[in-house]
């Protein structure tokens, strides 16, 4: 795959803000567990965290490739802020963008692409997970407004989001074409966050439960059409894969860029590791695995930015680069021998950030049935 002059520039321009802004502070987010709010604004300025929202709702107006470029370069040196960036652009953005009034775009859009406000996407339960259509939350229209219940978890950015995307059943008897899609602001009365829990990467990031406690939600805060809410969600999954995918790209390529780097200056029996040829066999296979998850990925955005079906493709990318992050990390480490083990290298923290990009938005299994379910249709 070819990159356009445009899309050379943006990866040109991504890059050194790497550089400058991410140096030292994917280590010290791993530490304290917050992200600071500058880097969050650095980010908003630069419109990284709104490569898709269009021009007119204060995004960038770029289309899905660029949305790769960012994810894929911002990941490959911190999969913290990767997180961060996709939960707001394609989670929180996607539903707004797609299913959401004028009104609710200036409201909640608009200022999530500014940089203003923070968003969350809330679909997961206790007993909802892949099962992602056994909703319990429930929404009960009472005259205007909808009364909102019900327990969210593992939501990315919930201790600190103005506002959530929630999907809530307004119809039990009718089972996920009953459930129903909702922009609840967190200031609202009920409306309260669990412990930021305490995770084994991405540490960066902050993910807690959400709780609704009888909150109030206008009528004019519901997405779309009652009964949409499952359809909106998986809509903004299938989309978001390409972020999700991308981030796993960029994870990757850091973990090999680590192992390149730490195997041609660490000398044993006389010469660098790299002049051993399993080690020279190990970095063949892992950048083989990386060029053919880049062009998956790649493929899915420029797919999708030809309005062609991604369902397949998306899903193949999130699978095929989120195993091979795992993979290219674990080998990664080894090839740093006991000092990989230790939190003075990076790919100590890279190896724990990668473990996730299997399991959330989706875990492989869940990508495989999907992917199954195309190909044996
Ligand atoms: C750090 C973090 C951030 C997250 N952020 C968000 C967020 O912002 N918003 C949000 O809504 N959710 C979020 N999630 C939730 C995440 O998407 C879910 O954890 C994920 O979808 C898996 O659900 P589960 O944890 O309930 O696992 P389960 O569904 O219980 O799965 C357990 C295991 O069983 C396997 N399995 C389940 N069903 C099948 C099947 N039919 N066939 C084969 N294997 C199966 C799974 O693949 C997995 O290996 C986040 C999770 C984490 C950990």
């Amino acid at each position: 795959m070819l990159f356009k002059k445009e899309h050379i520039l943006l990866q040109k321009a991504v890059r050194d803000f790497v550089k400058k802004e991410l140096d030292t502070l994917p280590a010290e987010m791993d530490k304290t567990g917050v992200m600071p709010r500058e880097l969050m604004d650095k980010l908003a300025r630069y419109k990284f965290i709104s490569t898709i929202v269009p021009k007119e709702y204060g995004g960038a107006g770029a289309d899905y490739v660029s949305y790769a470029i960012v994810m894929e370069e911002i990941s490959r040196k911190c999969c913290s802020t990767g997180t961060f960036v996709t939960a707001g652009s394609s989670l929180v953005a996607l539903p707004i963008m797609n299913f959401g009034t004028d009104a609710q775009k200036e409201k909640y859009l608009k200022p999530l692409a500014l940089g203003e406000q923070i968003g969350a996407f809330a679909l997961t339960e206790p007993g909802a997970g892949s099962d992602a259509g056994a909703q319990q939350a429930e929404a009960v229209l009472d005259g205007d407004n909808y009364i909102l219940n019900g327990r969210k978890c593992f939501i990315t950015n919930a201790p600190i989001c103005d506002f959530a995307i929630v999907i809530a059943m307004t119809d039990k008897s009718k089972g996920v074409r009953g459930t129903s899609a909702f922009i609840v602001e967190s200031s609202w009365e009920g409306f309260s966050h669990g412990a930021h829990e305490d995770k084994m990467g991405i540490r960066g990031t902050e993910t807690s439960d959400l709780v609704f406690q009888n909150v109030v939600v206008p009528k004019e805060n519901l997405i779309g059409k009652e009964g949409m809410g499952f359809k909106i969600a998986m809509n903004t999954l299938e989309a978001g894969r390409i972020g999700v995918a991308a981030q796993a790209l960029g994870v990757a390529q850091g973990a090999l860029d680590e192992a390149i780097k730490y195997t041609k200056q660490r000398i044993q029996f006389g010469k660098p590791l790299s002049k051993f040829q399993n080690t020279q066999f190990t970095i063949a296979d892992m950048e083989t695995k990386v060029c053919a998850a880049r062009l998956l990925v790649y493929d899915t955005a420029e797919k999708k930015d030809a309005h062609m079906k991604i369902e397949k493709e998306g899903s193949m990318a999130k699978y095929y680069a989120a195993e091979v992050a795992n993979e290219v990390a674990y080998k990664a480490l080894q090839l740093h021998g006991g000092y990989g083990y230790i939190k003075d290298y990076p790919i100590e923290r890279m190896y724990r950030d990668a473990r996730i990009l299997s399991i959330y938005e989706g875990t492989s299994q869940v990508q495989q049935m999907v992917i199954a379910a195309s190909v044996l249709r």
